[in-house]
């Protein structure tokens, strides 16, 4: 096998910390990212100079971002715009197989001796009648287009859902100028506070965003759930409930509004390490995460993995975990590295925070109660909630059952946006998901002789967008 010492998919925190320390131990390293800017989710920005006029204005710690960024490009191969479909074993690496370009995208094949899986999380959705409207997007969604393009999702609008990400977003839009009309969190304050066991930093940051909300007067109430969007052809107005400590509603009021940005917190994207055989275990909210040795090594020899593909954590526990990644991988491959035994014992600290916060925010199974049964709870395949009760009264037990029956999690996202809801309804846990794909491909691609591969020394001029 040629190619790389390390590959690593994700440019987000953890990526770049792994692709930055295995670097800087020597070993040549080549960092893939389907995105047009490195940064992941977190680090999210508009295109150079667009950005200049506000550096960092919507981020905590730009400027390490920045110097990471810019470590990771002098040491290693950056490919922007590479969606990685495929990981393999070779007879002694691994082979991942990627689509490069933005439109007209070609086959890329590259080797590494090494992999270290950072590919992050996405939005956790649940259906509700009128969440398919054009004006309700997910709260990472309309974080995205703030961070990414400085444009805010609406002119009215609600915030709702549960977890401590729904204050950023809050925030972040009333202060791009959008009328926030409120930050709704579906778990009861009091509750959240108990469970939680803040760390000092965390503390100060919910203040300051809290402060924040209060400066642009934006009421932030918790026992209160979007229960249902309304609108012809696109929202106009939302119901808000009060709801119980099951989140099953005790009272309504709408309100009006053009936009909805609603979130119940992140589901780690497992694709790529569940195709090569990674065991996975049940993270702090029940659902499958990447499992980890201290050495952020996975079940499968020579795969790692780091951030939140291992649990739902931030990104100053992901930054952490690509470090210790990074600086596993190079031991491993017999290069000299400093001993720091404080790095897990801050990760320790750090994930136990994490899951006390997720535990802090459950998501309670009363938003069944939400739903009718025109519902549509798949969007791909368009399923209304009434095929799923069927299935269910016709004797489906599980979501495989369900999902063979009424079709939901058969279409395009292959049940990335309702797997939770669907196994919930199930009542059972969400299971790892079992996509050989894990990007679409067109089936040209899929037929396509592999390319010749990419080594060390051939890649396209380093650059950080
Ligand atoms: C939409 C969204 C917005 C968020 N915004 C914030 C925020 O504003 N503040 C906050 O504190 N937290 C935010 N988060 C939480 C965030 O995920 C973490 O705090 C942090 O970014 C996690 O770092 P990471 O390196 O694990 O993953 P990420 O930062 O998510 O980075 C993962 C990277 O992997 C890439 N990737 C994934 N799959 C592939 C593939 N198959 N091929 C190639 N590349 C791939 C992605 O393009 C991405 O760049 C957000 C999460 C989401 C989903």
């Amino acid at each position: 096998m040629n190619g790389y010492d390390l590959a690593v998919v994700g440019g987000g925190p953890a990526g770049l910390a792994g692709a930055a320390a295995a670097a800087r131990a020597g070993l040549s390293v080549v960092l893939l990212d389907s995105g047009a800017r490195l940064g992941g989710q977190y680090f999210r920005h508009p295109a150079e100079g667009f950005h200049a006029a506000r550096p960092g204005a919507l981020h905590h710690g730009f400027g390490r971002f920045l110097r990471l960024a810019a470590d990771v490009t002098a040491r290693a191969d950056v490919r922007l715009n590479h969606r990685v479909w495929s990981v393999e074993r070779g007879a002694d690496g691994v082979v991942v197989r990627c689509l490069a370009g933005d439109r007209e995208e070609r086959p890329v094949t590259v080797t590494a001796r090494r992999l270290l899986i950072a590919t992050g999380a996405y939005d956790r959705s649940l259906p509700f009648p009128g969440w398919d409207l054009p004006g309700v997007l997910t709260a990472g969604g309309a974080q995205a287009l703030l961070k990414g393009d400085l444009v805010a999702a609406g002119r009215r609008i609600v915030v709702a859902g549960t977890g401590p990400f729904l204050l950023p977003v809050g925030a972040g839009l009333a202060a791009a100028g959008a009328d926030v009309l409120g930050v709704y969190e579906a778990n009861p304050l009091a509750a959240i506070a108990l469970r939680a066991r803040p760390l000092p930093g965390k503390v100060a940051e919910a203040a300051a965003y809290g402060l924040a909300l209060l400066r642009h007067r934006v009421p932030f109430r918790g026992g209160v759930a979007v229960v249902a969007a309304h609108g012809e052809r696109e929202l106009t107005g939302v119901t808000l409930a009060q709801v119980d400590a099951n989140w099953r509603p005790l009272r309504t009021r709408t309100v009006a509004c053009d936009t909805l940005a609603v979130g119940y917190g992140f589901v780690p994207q497992l694709d790529l390490p569940v195709q090569l055989g990674c065991a996975t275990g049940p993270g702090a909210d029940g659902g499958p995460v990447v499992t980890v040795d201290a050495g952020m090594r996975t079940s499968v020899p020579g795969v790692y993995a780091a951030g939140e593909s291992t649990g739902i954590g931030g990104a100053e526990l992901a930054e952490l975990e690509g470090l210790i990644a990074g600086r596993a991988v190079a031991a491993d491959l017999g290069r000299r590295v400093a001993p720091a035994p404080a790095l897990p014992r801050r990760r320790d600290r750090l994930a136990a925070f994490a899951a006390a916060l997720q535990r802090a925010y459950p998501v309670r199974d009363g938003w069944h109660s939400w739903l009718r049964p025109g519902t549509i709870v798949c969007r791909c395949e368009e399923v209304p909630y009434s095929r799923v009760a069927e299935a269910r009264r016709l004797g489906a037990r599980d979501a495989r059952a369900i999902k063979l029956l009424a079709r939901p999690g058969m279409g395009w996202c292959q049940g990335r946006v309702c797997g939770h809801a669907i196994a919930s309804l199930a009542g059972e846990p969400p299971a790892p998901p079992r996509r050989p794909i894990a990007q679409p491909v067109r089936l040209g691609d899929l037929a396509a002789p592999p390319d010749s591969g990419t080594e060390p020394g051939q890649a396209p001029p380093k650059e950080i967008r």
